[in-house]
């Protein structure tokens, strides 16, 4: 994930401008980079160079470059379209990458925590999108998470729970009968295996209780940090960085870290945000992941800190095909939860048997 920042559509005409500054939020879309090259550029300037930038006649560089007139005028088209639809804020366009100087500590923490701004922004109900009614339902529902969807695992936990609803209940089950249940949830032997020795633990080592504690929780068979992050995040009102695949990916895309290593690349997060954050920007970071920030075609265009990323270009910088690149409510589609939170935009998922 490289470096870059605001730009031709990145005007404070923008709705993603206004939208910034009705919040009072102080990001805008041509500021946002504040600390970086970005932050240099000032409306005037972006401007000058969106002018500049739409003379040029490379037709590579009209595509990537958002600071051409084309692009501009395609950007706020969709982008006031993309609001009214899906609520997303449009793709302001980033600055060039090239011959930008290192970035301070102290301007990656100030873009660090815009972009948790922006995010919060456009993902104000960002949450948990695992259905659970408790500590041991959400462990469950974790575990079970790996290797496929947390809409696969919530269309299949209601008839576990039910089933089983206590651990005392889960660590004597029959594996057979279970492994039926968990079926499509994929690997479901191996997950069997694994939620019954878990319960089992919880019921000899812990009372029959889910611990609050991480150095507890990565105790438990099967548990490591994320899994613990999870739950103590959401179950227990601890903070914690839940750092999955598509956090690790955009936190390397924002610049935030180089690391691979999941247990560095939360200590590098870490040290960018006050503990208070972690929990919600954990959320925001997975939405923005499922949504628009995807692992192979990240919808460039249609990203709302597109300015403050440093590795804009690396999807659909085309505002209308990156639109097409949006999911779950983004695109009007159901979200993932069987019960979504109240204030959820889009459609509830529908149960297994009916999906
Ligand atoms: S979609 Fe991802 S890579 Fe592209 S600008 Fe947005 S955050 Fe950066």
């Amino acid at each position: 994930m490289s470096e870059q920042t605001g730009g031709a559509t990145g005007t404070t005409t923008s709705p993603g401008a206004t939208r910034a500054t009705s919040s009072g939020s102080t990001s805008t879309a041509s500021t946002g980079s504040t600390g970086s090259t970005a932050s240099k550029r000032t409306s005037r300037t972006a401007a000058s160079a969106d002018r500049t930038a739409a003379r040029k006649t490379s037709k590579t560089a009209a595509s990537k470059t958002p600071a051409s007139k084309t692009t501009a005028r395609k950007t706020t088209k969709t982008a006031a379209s993309k609001s009214a639809a899906s609520g997303a804020a449009p793709a302001p366009a980033p600055a060039a990458a090239a011959a930008k100087p290192a970035e301070s500590h102290a301007a990656l923490v100030r873009r660090a925590r815009r972009i948790n701004r922006e995010l919060a922004e456009a993902y104000p109900y960002a949450h948990p999108e695992l259905d659970f009614d408790s500590p041991f339902q959400l462990l469950i529902a974790t575990v079970l998470s790996a290797q496929t969807t947390d809409l696969r695992v919530n269309q299949t936990t209601p008839a576990l729970f039910a089933r089983y609803p206590a651990p005392e209940d889960m660590a004597a089950a029959d594996p057979e009968a279970m492994e039926a249940i968990l079926r499509p949830t994929g690997f479901f032997r191996a997950k069997t295996k694994s939620v019954i020795g878990l319960s089992a633990a919880l019921r000899d080592r812990f009372g029959g209780e889910v611990p609050g504690r991480l150095e507890d929780l990565v105790t438990l068979p099967g548990v490591g940090r994320k899994t613990a992050n999870v739950v103590l995040g959401n179950a227990f009102g601890v903070p914690g960085l839940t750092v999955d695949t598509h956090f690790g990916r955009l936190v390397r895309r924002f610049g935030w870290t180089t690391a691979q290593d999941p247990e560095k690349v939360e200590s590098d997060v870490a040290e960018l945000f006050p503990k208070s954050d972690w929990t919600m920007l954990s959320h925001r970071l997975i939405f923005h992941g499922r949504r628009i920030c995807h692992s192979r075609k990240p919808a460039c265009g249609a990203c709302p800190i597109a300015p403050l990323c440093p590795s804009y270009g690396e999807g659909e910088t085309d505002p209308a095909k990156a639109e097409k690149l949006l999911k779950y409510e983004k695109a009007g589609a159901p979200g993932q939860r069987l019960k979504p939170p109240a204030d959820f935009p889009g459609p509830a998922a529908k149960p297994l048997e009916a999906s």
